[in-house]
C-alpha cells in the first residue's frame, strides 16, 4: 500500500522516532508548529477518525495510553495540544490515522 506511515512503522521511510510498542508508534513531524509537535498513529492502517471501529479501537485506546508517556518524555509539564485531523473539511493530508501533540509553548487560543 502507498501510505507514507505505513512505511514509517516498516522502516522503509526514516523518521525520529521518540516512542514505540507494540501497537503505536510516534515520530517527530517533519514540518514542526510548535516546539514539540510529535505524531502519534497506529500499527495498523486506519485511513482516519472516520475508520474507526469496534474491531480495530484497542490501537486508538493505546494511542491515548501512549500520549501522557510521550509528553511526560517530551518534558511537557505545562500542557500540550492534541488534535487529529479528519477528511476534507479537517484538512488530513495523510490518509492514516494520527493525533498530533503540540507544546513546549503556549499554544494559540483559537483552534479554527
Ligand atoms: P495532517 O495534515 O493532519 O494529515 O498531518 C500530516 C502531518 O504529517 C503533517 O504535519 C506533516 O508535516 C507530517 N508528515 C508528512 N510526512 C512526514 C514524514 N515523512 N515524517 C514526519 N512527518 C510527516
Ligand atoms: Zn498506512
Amino acid at each position: 500500500m502507498d501510505c507514507i506511515f505505513c512505511k514509517i512503522i516498516e522502516g522503509s521511510i526514516s523518521s525520529t522516532k521518540v516512542y514505540e510498542n507494540e501497537n503505536v508508534c510516534a515520530f517527530r513531524d517533519i514540518n514542526p508548529m510548535a516546539p514539540v509537535h510529535v505524531l502519534v498513529i497506529p500499527k495498523i492502517h486506519i485511513p482516519s477518525m472516520d475508520g474507526v471501529n469496534n474491531e480495530n479501537s484497542k490501537f486508538v485506546a493505546a494511542i491515548f495510553e501512549a500520549i501522557p508517556k510521550i509528553a511526560a518524555a517530551e518534558g511537557l509539564k505545562n500542557g500540550y495540544r492534541v488534535i487529529s485531523n479528519c477528511g476534507e473539511d479537517g484538512c488530513q493530508s495523510v490518509k492514516h490515522l494520527h493525533f498530533h501533540i503540540l507544546g513546549g509553548k503556549k499554544l494559540p487560543e483559537k483552534m479554527a
